[in-house]
């Protein structure tokens, strides 16, 4: 098996490996990085209006024949871990002609992420995986297991072919609501592995004020408790483990968690992957409407959830007048600071 990392030894996302065989090709991840080659904060803006030989002459996209749109087809996937940005970013420029590998949960938050976030990538000719079960892409055999991390229904690959055992962790942690997925890995890893590519975005930091998530749901509890006003909480409406300690925490709290549109919409796609995922119309969950995400559900042809979603609708009126037992999940953007003027 030879292995190629294409982008990603020195530097956190950004990721993008090859794998092949006499007979096979695979990528794993096509990550946008996260900075420049200065170190510098990479502006995803940068990849529009260009075409693929210049981004490729400018080094953003790597120089791989046979994976790009208007070129000869040469690989027989692409795996994905997760829905990061700095693992699937530059996906959109690939040969549409080669199958996309992903799991599920990735599927749609990548959907989701296009019609919300513009990522302009329209997701074709994917092939949904279930974790832990076993792929055959020519010559190669690839087992996602699924991982803690932030984005949802991540995975890593064990990839096996030519007599070697390849072992590609993808983003992962242990200190999530999936950590015990780490320490089963931990028991009982895969046994010998050749090769063990693994992502190193947080090699090390200070202790911080919380252990894990479950540190994160119970000192959100007391400061909810103690509040006497609304409560914001910034976080990423796709960080889904995020929003449930927020959503226990306001519950335990005897206060109402103000979710948006786009939230709503979020917990909804994924309810059939989690039947646990706190939804729109739980108790203690209200949902916000705001015109920018009600004019995007309508272009993306759900204008019936809107409706579905008006249920447990709630109007800054009514948040205003029980602002101590209000819990507002936000964003640091436009809409953050048009709530705050009302
Ligand atoms: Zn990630």
């Amino acid at each position: 098996m030879q292995l190629i990392i294409h982008r990603g030894t020195k530097e956190i996302g950004g990721s993008c490996v090859e794998l092949a065989t006499g007979s096979t090709r695979i990528l794993i991840d096509m990550g946008m990085p996260l900075v420049d080659e200065k170190g510098e904060r990479f502006d995803s803006k940068v990849v529009e209006n260009k075409s693929i030989p210049e981004l490729i002459a400018s080094r953003i996209l790597p120089a791989i024949k046979g994976l790009y749109q208007g070129e000869e087809k040469g690989f027989d996937a692409v795996l994905l871990s997760h829905a990061h940005l700095d693992h699937y970013g530059l996906l959109r420029f690939i040969n549409p002609a080669i199958p996309v590998f992903m799991s599920s949960g990735s599927t749609k938050l990548i959907e989701i992420s296009s019609q919300f976030i513009n990522t302009k990538l329209e997701l074709q000719n994917v092939t949904v995986f279930e974790q832990f079960k076993p792929l055959v892409i020519g010559e190669l055999m690839v087992t996602p297991f699924l991982v803690d991390h932030s984005a949802f229904d991540a995975a890593a690959f064990l990839v096996e072919g030519n007599g070697k055992r390849l072992f590609y962790s993808g983003d992962f942690r242990g200190h999530g609501r999936k950590g015990v997925l780490f320490e089963r890995f931990l028991a009982h890893p895969p046994s010998n592995i050749d090769c063990l590519l693994m992502e190193g975005s947080m090699l090390g930091r200070a202790k911080g004020q919380y252990e894990d998530e479950k540190a994160v749901e119970v000192n959100l509890t007391r400061f909810f408790k103690e509040k006497d006003n609304i409560a914001f909480v910034f976080c990423s409406s796709q960080n889904i483990d995020r929003l449930v300690s927020i959503y226990r925490a306001a519950k335990h709290a005897s206060s109402t968690l103000v979710i948006d549109l786009y939230t709503a919409y979020i917990l909804d796609r994924l309810h059939t992957e989690h039947s646990r995922l706190p939804q729109y119309d739980w108790p203690n969950m209200r949902v916000k409407h705001f015109m920018a995400h009600r004019d995007t559900l309508e272009r993306s042809n759900n204008k019936h959830l809107l409706d579905k979603y008006s249920k447990t609708a709630i109007k800054i009126e009514e948040i205003n007048l029980n602002r101590k037992h209000m819990v507002m999940l936000m964003r640091d953007n436009s809409i953050f600071r048009a709530c705050l003027r009302k």
